[in-house]
This record gives structure tokens, sequence and C-alpha cells, in this order.
């Protein structure tokens, strides 16, 4: 099995999850991922990659919140689950992710090649 994928649903696994506000999208912004998380989001044409970075925004935010929840990026996963990357409304889970599964993910983000989403 790819050694990326089996990397990624580990992460996932122990990235706690929390609720949102509802209708909040306050963190979504252009975000990177690696290539193996990229190829399971659907294609966005160039064209709207651009607008969506022109107004420093995702190209999968849609009005509703985002459209690729289920596979949405590792970066977004921990957005609000460690200090280091606090909720601007305040919401966290009860149990923040553990530090050394968070310095896996950096290290894994920095060793693999990122791409804008
Ligand atoms: S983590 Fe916070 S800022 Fe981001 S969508 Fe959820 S409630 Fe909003
Ligand atoms: S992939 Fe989803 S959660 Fe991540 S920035 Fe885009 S819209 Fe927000």
């Amino acid at each position: 099995m790819n050694t990326h994928r089996q990397q990624i649903r580990f992460f996932r696994e122990r990235i706690p999850a929390f609720e949102c506000q509802p209708g909040c999208h306050d963190c979504c912004g252009p975000v990177t991922t690696s290539s193996e998380e990229m190829s399971r989001l659907p294609r966005v044409s160039a064209a709207a990659h651009e607008a969506a970075l022109a107004a420093l925004t995702c190209p999968h935010l849609g009005p509703q919140g985002c459209t690729v929840y289920a596979e949405r990026p590792l970066i977004c996963r921990l957005f609000g689950t460690t200090p280091r990357m606090p909720c601007p409304v305040g919401k966290r889970p009860a149990l923040m992710i553990d530090e050394r599964v968070e310095a896996q993910i950096h290290r894994f983000m920095a060793e693999t090649r990122q791409v804008l989403v």
C-alpha cells in the first residue's frame, strides 16, 4: 500500500474532531496539501483556482461551507485542534491533538511536495 496513504490515514484518525460554529468558515483560505490528498479532491478549473486565489479563499469553499469535507486536507483538519492554530471563534475539541502527532504531521508536510489546493 502507498506509504503516504497509510500516513494520511494514521494522521486523520488521530486529529481530534470537534463541532464548528454553524455556517462558519473563517479559517478557510488558500491551503496547500500533498499530491496524494490532492488526487482525492475534485478537479477545479484554472479560472476557478485563479479567482479563489485572488479572493484569498479556497476553491472548494461553497455557500454551505467546505464542499470536500470528507477529503479535506490535513492542514484543514488540524486547524483548531492545537494551541498553535487556534480557532478564532474559540471552538476546539475536548482534548487537543497530541503534540507528538502534530509534530509528525508537520514533518510529513515538510517532507512531501505540497501543492496549492
Ligand atoms: S475551526 Fe473555527 S474558524 Fe474554522 S470553521 Fe470551525 S468554527 Fe470556524
Ligand atoms: S478544503 Fe475545505 S476546509 Fe479546507 S480550506 Fe478548502 S473549503 Fe476550507
